[in-house]
């Protein structure tokens, strides 16, 4: 059995994932209760809707005697109307109940011959009030969806919050050795590569240029010597961005990025950073990591990855990729359309950047 309070934080991608709610039994949860609708598809996905700002407790039970495994997540709120309604394929049953005053708990219970691999689940947020967990193993027994309420209905309310305008102080920032450090910024795609295109054809290169335009600026206030890969909207191949860095012989290689899911699956939001090895690259990521977290309270964290992009693999100092959020996430995207906030992520990142080179250096 395991726990996971910290669920926002252990993100995995979940792939293939192609929810429809045509398949889904529409029944109104009339309930105080935190959950909102929850759909199983076809293909293994748990999706949730809840109140913004839940925090979900989930749970697996190996089986016992003659019941299967069982997986459970508890939401805040107590439910009306208690029920059971029956699985088909792997899936025997799953129970809305309230074991305690004030908790509404959602259980699958599987068939005794189902086995699934408890270290591999995980919920990740999609956005403020959608959840999503990835049961492997169902797909193959020709599971029918089933859920209950609108999943995407009065999805993420606070699509429109309005990010304050602020004045970015680099005083506050952390103080570094004037003149000591290089940091090659990459701003990714460019010219006829726009990279990714979301909600009402917001650009990726036209995000992550201003963002890294402003990041450069910001850390030349505190007397760090940057280097743009490009610096306006033009193709370049990944090859000469390391080359540049390489040759200039950085103290780090940061490049920005803003994310997309290939069904643009508005519910799927969040902020994730990469690295591809050594502790300092994974220092770098994590440091800038937490910073675009903090400034983003409402994204979810998709964690801090190792991957092999070529731009971080092929670099010859530390070197990170973020990817300050989805384009095609309604949440993220409503947010990334708004310049204060594209500012506000460039001085997260700065910070973390300062963070970095304070103490790895
Ligand atoms: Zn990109």
């Amino acid at each position: 059995m395991f726990q996971d309070p910290s669920l926002k934080s252990k993100l995995v991608l979940a792939t293939g994932l192609i929810f429809c709610c045509n398949f889904l039994i529409s029944l109104p949860l009339r309930s105080a209760s935190a959950l909102a609708a929850w759909a199983l598809s076809s293909n293994g996905s748990l999706t949730l809707r809840t109140s913004s700002g839940t925090k979900l407790d989930a749970f697996y039970q190996s089986s016992t005697n003659d019941k299967g495994e069982r997986v459970w997540i508890d939401f805040p709120g107590e439910l009306s109307r208690p029920r059971t309604l029956k699985g088909n394929g792997s899936v025997k049953e799953i129970r809305l109940g309230k074991p305690t005053r004030g908790i509404t708990r959602l259980v699958i219970e599987f068939l005794p011959s189902v086995e699934l691999e408890p270290s591999k689940l995980k919920i990740i947020g999609l956005s403020p009030n959608t959840w999503e967990m990835k049961l492997i193993g169902l797909e193959t027994n020709s599971f029918r969806s089933i859920g209950e309420g609108n999943i995407l209905r009065n999805s993420i309310k606070r699509t429109f919050e309005k990010i304050n305008i602020q004045d970015f102080d680099t005083s506050s920032l952390p103080n570094v050795p004037l003149g000591k450090y290089k940091v090659v910024i990459d701003p990714g795609h460019g010219g006829s590569d726009p990279g990714a295109v979301g909600i009402n054809g917001l650009r990726e290169t036209d995000i992550v240029l201003e963002v890294s335009k402003k990041l450069s600026e910001f850390l030349a206030k505190k007397g760090v010597e940057t280097i743009l890969t490009r610096k306006d909207e033009r193709t370049l191949d990944l090859q000469p961005r390391v080359t540049k860095a390489n040759n200039l012989k950085a103290d780090a290689f940061v490049s920005i990025h803003a994310n997309a899911t290939r069904g643009k699956r508005k519910e799927v939001n969040g902020l994730e950073t990469y690295y591809f090895s050594g502790y300092k690259g994974y220092s770098l990521a994590k440091n800038i990591h937490k910073q675009i977290l903090l400034a983003s309270s409402q994204s979810p964290d998709r964690g801090v990855r190792r991957s092999r992009f070529y731009v971080i693999r092929k670099t010859s100092m530390p070197a990170a990729l973020v990817e300050i959020g989805f384009v095609t996430g309604m949440y993220d995207a409503a947010l990334l359309r708004q310049k204060a906030y594209r500012d506000k992520m460039s001085f997260a990142i700065a910070k973390g950047i300062l963070n970095y080179l304070k103490v790895s250096n």
